[in-house]
């Protein structure tokens, strides 16, 4: 479904990714692990159409979205990438003077053009299956920091990506609050959506994960199933940053 070759970025000198190669299949999720600053985000940004890489290939077979970013882009294969995935950010980034309805729906209306009780129908249920029953109505500052985080990835939903990103989503939460977008999350990765996923949150890689990805320096350092990588890392700097974190 997403095969990523040689992915690189630079921001003036700074090459922050040298080259990332990223495979996805329909319905897995991948984990991207690191040290701060070794371009996690960065990776997202770029599969988003956040930022546009300086080099490497994008390809997405179940599309024929085909995309080498070494040359000049066409308005049309941005929005293409920009379609293909919705993100759900480290701060849920919502519309304070929006509700909760309308920060949903607001994408699929305005940017999709599609049709308001169709979407409407859509958003309540998805806020339901999140378990946010009767906040339609709610302004974000009315609701706590987990059910924003969880209208956050109800607004990526409903924008019906073939591909869900998550960038840290509960690196801004009270401690308290982090278990309910967690379970939220392997809710989404039971139902089948296929994710890639940047965290900190071992636990979770480990459980819900296909495969991670260790990057380090702009390259991925190390990959595998979580069980060989997080109980036996082949490399040293994979193995000094787990143990930090363990
Ligand atoms: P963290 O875990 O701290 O979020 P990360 O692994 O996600 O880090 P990135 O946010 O991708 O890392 O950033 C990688 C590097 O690129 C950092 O040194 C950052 O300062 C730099 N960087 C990111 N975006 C920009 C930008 N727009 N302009 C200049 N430098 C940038």
């Amino acid at each position: 479904m997403l095969e990523v070759r040689g992915l690189a970025k630079s921001f003036g000198d700074t090459a922050v990714l040298r080259s990332v190669d990223l495979d996805l299949l329909p319905g897995r999720v991948v984990c991207l692990i690191g040290p701060s600053g070794s371009g996690k985000t960065t990776v997202l940004r770029s599969l988003n159409g956040l930022e546009t890489p300086d080099g490497g290939t994008l390809r997405a077979p179940l599309t024929g979205l085909e995309v080498d970013f070494s040359e000049p882009l066409t308005n049309a294969t941005r929005n293409r990438v920009r379609d293909l995935s919705a993100m759900v950010f480290q701060q849920h980034n919502l519309f304070p003077h929006l509700t909760v309805l309308e920060n949903v729906t607001e994408g699929p209306l305005r940017v999709q053009g599609r049709p308001r009780a169709e979407v409407e129908e859509e958003a309540h249920a998805l806020l339901d299956r999140v378990g946010l029953h009767g906040k339609s109505g709610a302004f974000p500052a009315e609701l706590s920091g987990g059910q924003q985080q969880r209208v956050g990835i109800v607004r990526a939903l409903a924008l019906r990506p073939q591909l869900l990103l998550f960038d840290e989503p509960t690196s801004s939460l009270d401690p308290e609050l982090v278990g309910e977008v967690l379970s939220v999350m392997k809710g989404l990765a039971d139902d089948g959506w296929t994710m890639v996923v940047v965290t900190h949150e071992l636990a979770f890689a480990r459980d819900v994960a296909d495969d991670v990805l260790f990057l380090d320096g702009g390259v991925v350092l190390e990959r595998g199933a979580p069980a060989d990588i997080f109980t036996a890392p082949r490399e040293e700097r994979t193995r000094r940053f787990l143990d930090r974190l363990m």
